[in-house]
Formats: C-alpha cells, structure tokens, sequence
C-alpha cells in the first residue's frame, strides 16, 4: 500500500475524527435522547445567504405580497411543550433590546436553556416549538431566524414575507448569536454575516 493512500486514509479519518467531535460539541452525547437530535445540514459550508435562504424557506408559514401591521408595540407568542408535557408561552415584544419580537420571544425562551440539559431539552423540543405572530406579518429576517432554530409558524394566521421591517432594525443579541452559533456549529462571525446578507434575490 503506497504512502499518499495512508496519508489520504489518515487525513480523513483525522478529518472525521474533527467532525464527530464538533457535533459532540454541537449536541452533546445522551443515550436515552440521541435519537431525537435533529440531524443539522453542513450550514459552515454555506454561504450567509444560502444559510439565510435555507432558514427563510423553513419556516413553513404562508409568504404573502407585502408586509401588513407591525405597530410600536407588537407581540410574537412563542408557544413551547416539553418532553415532560408541560406547556407553556413567552411572549416577546418589539423594541425590547431585540429589534424585533419573533426575536425578544426566541431570546426569553433561550434564556432558560442554559444548563446543558436545558440545552438539550431544546434541541429535542425545538421542531415543536411554534411562533404566533398575528398582529403583523413576519419579516424576512425573522423568518430566516425562525427557520434556522427550527421553530415553526403556530397556524395560518402568521404569515411571511421578503419584505424586511421598515421601522425597526433587526438585530440580534449576543446570548442569542452564540447560542446559535453553537445550534448550528457554526461560528458567530457566520451568523453577523447572516445578519448582514443581502436578502434581495
Ligand atoms: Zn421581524
């Protein structure tokens, strides 16, 4: 066996060796919960806006022409059931240091997966996870946002469009980034590129 087919041999099992242990990383192991995780995309090979387009084609709500209401003070539900059956709400609000409120209420509810099986709780539930947002339509940049954690519209009353929201600026808290930096193993510079992409096809 010549010496270039070990070294290939050797590179990719070093390689996989790299990939096993980022998605340890990513979902750490659990015997009785493994076979729940979701299985993620290679989203660190994509671009920002194949990443954002990927979210925004995710979130499964009805797209429609224009953007309507998005008041000062509009609220987004998110609605959440845990392994254990308890249900629950957090309601976020718009301009309350998040920009928008899919993004306050995703920010509430991350905020109580910090311990490890808090974390591992979300990924387990996070296909369940629903966001009522009826008191306008959902931007692009939430829906995108939406679609990457996995969360889904609560019913055909929240509905999607390309239309970014005019009045107030997107934007994302820290906690939030690197949390789904690590959802997504990918990096946060990834994620301020996502943020910043370019959303006209
Ligand atoms: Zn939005």
């Amino acid at each position: 066996m010549s010496e270039t087919v070990m070294t290939t041999r050797a590179k990719r099992s070093l390689a996989e060796a790299e990939a096993a242990s980022a998605a340890a990383v990513a979902a750490p192991p659990s015997r009785s919960t493994r076979a729940k995780t979701v299985e993620e995309p290679d989203y660190k090979s994509m671009s920002a806006e194949e990443l954002f387009w990927t979210g925004y084609g995710r979130f499964n709500a009805k797209e429609v022409e224009k953007i309507t209401g998005g008041t000062k003070d509009c609220h987004a539900t998110l609605h959440f059931c845990l392994s254990d059956g308890t249900s629950g709400v957090v309601v976020g609000s718009t301009g309350k240091g998040c920009g928008h409120a899919e993004v306050h209420a995703a920010y509430l509810f991350v905020g109580r997966c910090k311990t490890p099986a808090a974390y591992r709780e979300f990924q387990h539930i996070r296909e369940g996870i629903r966001m009522e947002c009826t008191g306008k339509t959902v931007c692009i940049h939430c829906a995108a946002f939406l679609g990457l954690l996995r969360i889904k519209a609560y019913d055909e009353h929240t509905k999607k469009c390309r239309d970014p929201m005019g009045s107030t600026e997107w934007s994302m808290p820290q906690r939030l980034m690197t949390f789904m930096g690590r959802l997504l193993n990918v990096t946060p510079e990834h994620l301020i590129g996502f943020r910043s992409a370019d959303t006209r096809e």
